[in-house]
C-alpha cells in the first residue's frame, strides 16, 4: 500500500479564484518543511490537451520536458517548486475518454456496457493515483479545474469522493476555494455563496476539510466562525486569502494563515522542520525594493490577453529581481507597428522581446520591430517565432533577399530561410505533433549565449514546426548573424545572434518555460542586464 497522502483542491462560486496559485503555495510550504510534494491538475474540457487551443481561449500552453502541452498552472507549479512536471501532471476529460474508448475498442471491457460510473470515474481514479504509485512523494496535491456544480466536473468530484471513501481519514484532505464577496452598498462581506458552494459539495458526498476564502477585505473572527459553523469545518480551517500585490506573496500569506499546519494536522503528519523560505524571502525583498526601473516591450499578437504570455511575464519577474530592477513590461500589438512608426512606438523602450506565435497575422510588425532593435542597438530577445522573424529580417535587410520569408507565411517564397523540417511535412494531424519538449543544444564558447549560460551543454524546451534553413547558414554567418547554439544530433540551428550589437539573441526554443524563482533563466537575466545597461546610457 502506498504511503502517499492526497490533497484535493476544488473551487466554488466562480472561476479564476487562483486555485493554481493556492495549490502551488501550499506545495511550496510543504516542500520547505522537508516533504516531497507533487502537484497535478485535472481539467474538465474535452480537448485531449490544450495544445490545439487558441491562446485567446486558454491563455498560454505550457510545455514540459517530456513534450506535453499543458495548462498554464503547471508553469506556476514549476516556478514555485523548482521541479519539472510531466505529461502525468495534467489530465483532461478528453484524455480520460480517449483511454476508455481505446480500451473499449480493444475489447478490454469484456462485453460490459461502458459507463461514466464506474469506467470513466475508475480511469480518473487510476490517473489521480498514478504519480503516487512508487512512493516517490509524501504528498500529492490534485487540483480540479472548473467550478464545483458544473456538469463537466461531476465525474471528477465523484472520483475524489470514492478515493476519500476508500482511504483512511488521515490520508486525504479536501481544500475548497471560495469567494466571499464584498457588497459595497451594504458595506458587508457575504458568506452565503460559500455556504451554497459547500452545500453543493455535500450533495456530491464530499465534505471539505479546509476552506480558503478569497476576499478583498479582512474576514475577522466572527465571519470565520460563521463560515466554520455553517460549512461544518473547524474555525482554524477557515483560511483567509486576501488580495496581494504579487502571486509570490501568497506562500508567505498562507504560512501566516497556517494553511500548511492545518493540512499537516489533518493528514496527521508532523511539521518535520520549520519551513525554510529564506531564498524565497530574499527574492521577494529584491522584487519589492528595486534599484532601477526598466521598460521592456513584449511585441506579439495576443497582447489583449496577457495570460497568453504568462511564462514570459513571470520569467521577467524572476530576472528583474535577480538584477534588482523592476521590469515594466509593455504589451505591444505587433499589428500596430510599421517601419514608419517604429521609433514612435518603441523609442522609449530599454529592451524588446518579440514573442512566439503561429500564422501570418502581425508578422510584418514583428519584422519592423526587429529591424528597429537591430539598427538602433536596442537589446533584443526573439523567442521561437520571434527568432524566426529575426532571421527573415536579417535576410531581407542585410542579405538583400527581398522576398525572404518563412514557408509558414509564404509557401512560395524563393528564399525560404525558415522552412518546415522534412519530418513535419507528412504530418496531417495538428494535436501533439510539433517538435515538442526538451532537446539538447551545444552553445558556442565566446558567444553572447555562452556569456549567459556559462556552459556549452544545455537543454531547452521546444514547440514549433519550422526551423532555420541550413542552406543559408554560411551567408548569414559571413554577414554577421551567427549560429551560437546547435542541436548536436540533428545540426538544427537553435540560437542565432548578431555581432556588433550589445545584445541581439534569437532562440528557437522557449527559455521562459524553465525560469523559476530559485533559478531565473540565464537568457532572461542577461537580457534584462543588457536592458539595464542600455537604460543607463540614456539617463
Ligand atoms: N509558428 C512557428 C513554428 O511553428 C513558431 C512557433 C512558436 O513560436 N512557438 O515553427
Amino acid at each position: 500500500m502506498s504511503k502517499t497522502k492526497y490533497v484535493f483542491v476544488t473551487g466554488g462560486v466562480t472561476s479564476s479564484l487562483g486555485k493554481g496559485i493556492i495549490s502551488a503555495s501550499l506545495a511550496k510550504l510543504l516542500q520547505a518543511r522537508g516533504y516531497s510534494v507533487a502537484i497535478q491538475k485535472f481539467d474538465p474540457y474535452i480537448n485531449v490537451d490544450p495544445g490545439t487551443m487558441n491562446p485567446y481561449e486558454h491563455g498560454e500552453c505550457f510545455v514540459t520536458d517530456d513534450g506535453a502541452e499543458t495548462d498554464l498552472d503547471l508553469g506556476h507549479y514549476e516556478r514555485f517548486l523548482n521541479i519539472p512536471t510531466s505529461q502525468a501532471n495534467n489530465i483532461t476529460t478528453g484524455r480520460i475518454y480517449q483511454a476508455v474508448i481505446e480500451r473499449e475498442r480493444e475489447g478490454g471491457y469484456l462485453g460490459k456496457t461502458v459507463q461514466v460510473v464506474p469506467h470513466i470515474t475508475d480511469e480518473i481514479k487510476r490517473r489521480i493515483m498514478l504519480l503516487g504509485e512508487n512512493d516517490d512523494y509524501d504528498i500529492i496535491i490534485t487540483e480540479l479545474g472548473g467550478t464545483v456544480g458544473d456538469i463537466e466536473s461531476l465525474p471528477f468530484v465523484e472520483a475524489v469522493r470514492q478515493i476519500i471513501w476508500e482511504k483512511e481519514d488521515q490520508d486525504t484532505c479536501v481544500i475548497h476555494l471560495t469567494l466571499v464577496p464584498y457588497l459595497a452598498a451594504a458595506k458587508e462581506l457575504k458568506t452565503k455563496p460559500t455556504q451554497h458552494s459547500v452545500k453543493t459539495m455535500l450533495e456530491y458526498g464530499v465534505q471539505p476539510d479546509v476552506l480558503v476564502c478569497r476576499t478583498e477585505h479582512d474576514l475577522g473572527t466572527d465571519l470565520r466562525k460563521k463560515i466554520a459553523l455553517f460549512c461544518n469545518v473547524k474555525s482554524s480551517a477557515v483560511i483567509e486569502s486576501i488580495d496581494v500585490e504579487t502571486i509570490y506573496d501568497v506562500p508567505l500569506k498562507m504560512q501566516r494563515e497556517k494553511l500548511d499546519k492545518v493540512v499537516l494536522n489533518h493528514l496527521k503528519l508532523s511539521s518535520k522542520t520549520e519551513p525554510d523560505l529564506e531564498g524565497w524571502k530574499d527574492f521577494l525583498w529584491k522584487l519589492k525594493n528595486p534599484k532601477a526601473e526598466l521598460n521592456i516591450g513584449l511585441v506579439g499578437k495576443y497582447v489583449e490577453l496577457p495570460d497568453a504570455y504568462k511564462s514570459i511575464a513571470e520569467a521577467f519577474i524572476h530576472a528583474g529581481s535577480s538584477n534588482e530592477a523592476k521590469v515594466k513590461l509593455h504589451y505591444i500589438h505587433s499589428e500596430l507597428i510599421s517601419e514608419e512608426n517604429a521609433d514612435k512606438k518603441l523609442g522609449q523602450l530599454d529592451g524588446i522581446l518579440v514573442a512566439p506565435g503561429f500564422g501570418e497575422r502581425g508578422i510584418e510588425g514583428k519584422i519592423a520591430t526587429i529591424k528597429y532593435a537591430r539598427e538602433n542597438n536596442v537589446p533584443f530577445l526573439g523567442i521561437c517565432l520571434g527568432m524566426q522573424c529575426a532571421v527573415v529580417e536579417f535576410a531581407r535587410n542585410v542579405l538583400h533577399l527581398e522576398d525572404a520569408s518563412s514557408t509558414e507565411m509564404n509557401p512560395d517564397t524563393s528564399n525560404p530561410v525558415i522552412a518546415m523540417m522534412e519530418s513535419q511535412k507528412s504530418i496531417t494531424k495538428k494535436g501533439g505533433t510539433m517538435r515538442l519538449g526538451a532537446y539538447p543544444c551545444t552553445v558556442t564558447k565566446g558567444s553572447k549565449a555562452y556569456s549567459a549560460y556559462g556552459k556549452t551543454k544545455i537543454s531547452e524546451r521546444h514547440r514549433h514546426r519550422f526551423e532555420f534553413n541550413n542552406a543559408y547558414l554560411e551567408s548569414f554567418e559571413k554577414a554577421g548573424m551567427k549560429c551560437s547554439g546547435v542541436n548536436p544530433d540533428t545540426g538544427l540551428v537553435e540560437i542565432v545572434e548578431v555581432e556588433n550589437h550589445p545584445w541581439f539573441v534569437g532562440v528557437q526554443f522557449h527559455p521562459e518555460y524553465k525560469s523559476t524563482v530559485e533559478n531565473p533563466h540565464p537568457l532572461f537575466v542577461r537580457f534584462v542586464r543588457a536592458a539595464f545597461e542600455n537604460a543607463k546610457t540614456k539617463a
